[in-house]
């Protein structure tokens, strides 16, 4: 199995002890620290590979020379039995055979005696030596017999008994003992009757001695001879008994032989087993780890168990693995980082021009892409700030399209907004790199000019109202427009940003009235004495309008003195309320002028109807509720109340959209209108009335409260709540 297969299914290990196993394809970092040589629950690992070696063979030879030694010192044990057996059987014959010769001669010893003895003159000298002959012989023999012969019997020598027992031939050294004791048994026999023989010759009786000798002495010789014959016979035999014990030795030594090639081949396979499995194996694993390398495989890795040098080379290939693929994780990262450094840089990019977009959005007025209110004013203050330090000039224009209301009435509000960018575009093209126009607000626009001078602003301010008058703005199938256009200078007509502001509007304003269509300058003579006209005037249109709300109110009064009581309170309490919502004063006073004259719709309407002590009908009701209407067409009749005109028309329009003319919800209706239903609401409840008694301010104020959020603005409801309050504590505070 490959490598490449082990990383594909868990397959079991390689090999037992050095086998590759599977590394975590995940980019980990692996430290790249070689691992540490685990030591081995088998010994062989931890050792060196050479003693480990030196250990594997000396088994083997040690099995070999104990077992060499063993067979060496049997087979030289055996050889030495061996011979020295021989020898024995040797010296038993020898002696038994001389045995048998000193027997017959002392025989024939005793016979020449016996011969001697029956001589008629024995000579006593001669019997003496013949008597000292044999009994020479018998000691002879008695001393062959006890001490050589006997000295040989099989029983008396322990190896070889072992031996004869091993071989099976046990029986042997009885018998060999019984022969023994036979022959001895017979030779003493024989010996005792030759002594008897050899005293009766003493005694002088011959003839008894001859009659002895050769009635028992000679049949005692045969018995002696016949037993030393099959001693000597039975002692030859045991050559044959001796080969098969030495045999059987023999093959106790093949056994042992074999039994020691047996373990030195055990000890060859041994150590066989031993370079295999401490060796070979992970060798083998280390050439698969190395092979794996080669086909760019990272992931195996060997295992370190062991003290060896293998052990040792494996972690440093872990090691070095570990190390590549670190490097690779960090070429990998160090290339993902990269990439998303790019992408950091694209994103930083599109965020740039995002914010670049969101701040021309900012700073930019949609409708004509110019710079807008809140630009302009930062541009002017820089652009005074600049001026004022190198004390350079700077002029501004302020242009107003003229009769601007008038297009969008005729022509739609839509038309007008074309209007606005084809005019914005005219100015555009007249500025210079430094200059900046923008959109003021409205149909008004400023265009801020530095370095110029009033001269030159003025001719320049000429070339842009030429520019509109000569131009066929695209609406209504080509339209002609004026402007008019107020000049100011700094440092000459003011030295802050709002007075030269101020400045260029009055120039603009007295254009309108001198004419329109046409350019002034804030220092041109006429400007300045419509200026002083205009404080004049503002206090003659003051009393105009006093004149015609006390006249209005009084027709309201002579058509009905209740409306007009009505009218009075609410324009009475408005004022308190509105100061209480902090409105500015000129709001505050618009809305309490409408409040006054905010019924002046119903004078006409029938008395009958108004007056109508039942029930109204649906159709009257429907004429009722004209008076708004009614009221906003009378006060925008008169120019200097045509402001009211809103206010007055939706007085009766309900937060919740319910109610009349418009069907107006929420911040929709005009905020004059919503403060002057809720106080119109509360004074007619806590007034006394044809069809009701007056409510008390706790109930008038809990009935504002339960219709807020439908019928009345909420925060309105929560102001008067507020200022009822305030009203009490004071009262309270003033009694007390
Ligand atoms: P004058 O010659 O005195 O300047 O008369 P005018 O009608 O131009 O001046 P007035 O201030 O009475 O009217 C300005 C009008 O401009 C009122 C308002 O409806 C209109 N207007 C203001 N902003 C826009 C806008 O963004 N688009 C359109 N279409 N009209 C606007
Ligand atoms: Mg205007
Ligand atoms: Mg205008």
């Amino acid at each position: 199995m490959s490598i490449s297969d082990q990383r594909l299914t868990p397959a079991p290990p390689l090999l037992p002890e050095a086998h590759p196993h599977k590394h975590s394809t995940q980019h980990s970092m692996r430290v790249a620290a070689r691992e540490p040589q685990r030591k081995s629950r088998n010994p062989l690992l931890n050792m060196p590979i050479a003693r480990r070696l030196t250990l594997g063979f000396l088994i083997p030879a040690l099995i070999a020379s104990i077992a060499l030694g063993t067979i060496g010192f049997q087979s030289v044990q055996l050889l030495s039995q061996e011979s020295s057996f021989y020898q024995g059987l040797l010296r038993t014959y020898t002696s038994l055979t001389t045995a048998k010769n000193v027997l017959q001669q002392m025989d024939t010893a005793v016979q020449g005696t016996l011969n001697d003895a029956l001589l008629p003159q024995p000579s006593r000298e001669t019997l003496r030596e013949d008597l000292n002959a044999v009994r020479g012989f018998s000691t002879r023999l008695e001393t062959l017999l006890e001490k050589n012969i006997q000295q040989d019997v099989l029983d008396r020598s322990a190896d070889l008994v072992t031996l004869f027992t091993q071989a099976g031939h046990s029986r042997q050294v009885g018998e060999q003992r019984f022969l023994f004791n036979e022959t001895q048994r017979t030779w003493q026999d024989y010996r005792t009757t030759q002594e008897q023989v050899l005293e009766e010759i003493a005694a002088g009786n011959a003839k008894g001695a001859y009659i002895l000798e050769y009635s028992h002495a000679e049949l005692n010789l045969t018995y002696t001879l016949g037993a030393l014959e099959r001693l000597t016979l039975f002692n030859a035999n045991l050559v044959t008994s001796v080969r098969d014990a030495t045999n059987v030795e023999v093959n106790r030594l093949v056994l042992i032989t074999s039994l020691a090639g047996l373990g030195v081949l055990l000890g060859i396979g041994m150590v066989g087993w031993l370079v295999s499995s401490t060796l070979v194996r992970r060798l083998s694993g280390l050439r698969s780890v190395v092979q794996s390398i080669e086909k760019g495989q990272l992931d195996a890795r060997l295992d370190t168990v062991g003290r060896d040098e293998v052990s040792a080379v494996s972690a440093g290939v872990n090691a070095m693995l570990d190390t590549i693929i670190n490097a690779q994780v960090m070429e990998k990262l160090h290339r993902e980082l990269q990439s998303q450094h790019e992408a950091l840089n694209i994103a930083h990019e599109h965020l740039n021009e995002a914010n670049a977009r969101l701040e021309a959005l900012a700073t930019t007025d949609a409708l004509t892409e110019l710079p807008n209110h809140r630009s302009l004013v930062a541009t002017l203050d820089k652009e005074l700030e600049r001026a004022q330090s190198y004390y350079r000039s700077c002029s501004i224009l302020f242009l107003d399209i003229d009769h601007f209301k008038a297009l969008n009435d005729g022509y739609g509000h839509a038309s007008g907004d074309t209007v606005l960018h084809e005019f914005a575009r005219l100015i555009r093209a007249r500025l210079r790199g430094i200059d900046t126009a923008g959109r003021w607000g409205g149909e008004e626009f400023v265009a801020i000019l530095p370095e110029m001078t009033r001269e030159e602003a003025l001719a320049f301010a000429e070339e842009i109202r030429i520019d509109v008058a000569a131009n066929l703005f695209s609406v209504g199938g080509g339209t002609r427009l004026t402007c008019s256009i107020g000049v100011a200078s700094y440092p000459t007509h003011a030295s802050g940003r709002e007075e030269l502001m101020n400045a260029a509007d009055q120039a603009m304003y007295a254009a309108k009235r001198l004419g329109r269509d046409q350019v002034r300058r804030i220092d041109d003579p006429l400007v300045q004495a419509l200026l002083l006209e205009k404080n004049e005037e503002g206090g003659r249109e003051e009393s105009a309008l006093a004149g015609i709300m006390a006249a209005l109110s009084r027709l309201v009064e002579a058509h009905d003195p209740s409306i007009g009581q009505h009218s009075f309170k609410v324009s009475e309490l408005l004022p308190v309320l509105m100061q209480n919502l902090g409105l500015p004063a000129a709001e505050a006073q618009m809305i309490a002028l409408a409040g006054r004259l905010h019924d002046i719709g119903k004078i006409s309407i029938p008395g009958t109807i108004l007056y109508k002590p039942g029930r109204l009908t649906e159709e009257e009701w429907a004429i009722i509720r004209t008076h708004p209407e009614i009221g906003a067409e009378v006060v925008s009749s008169i120019p200097v109340l045509r402001p009211l005109a809103p206010v007055i028309r939706s007085h009766h329009e309900r937060w919740d959209g319910q109610g009349y003319p418009d069907q107006l919800a929420g911040k929709a209706i005009p905020f004059g209108a919503r403060i002057i239903a809720v106080v119109n609401a509360y004074t007619a409840m806590t007034a006394d009335r044809p069809y009701q008694k007056a409510r008390s301010q706790a109930l008038a104020l809990e009935e504002l409260q339960r219709c807020a959020g439908t019928q009345f603005d909420p925060q309105i409801v929560e102001a008067m709540e507020r200022l009822l309050l305030s009203q009490q504590l004071a009262e309270l505070a003033e009694i007390a």
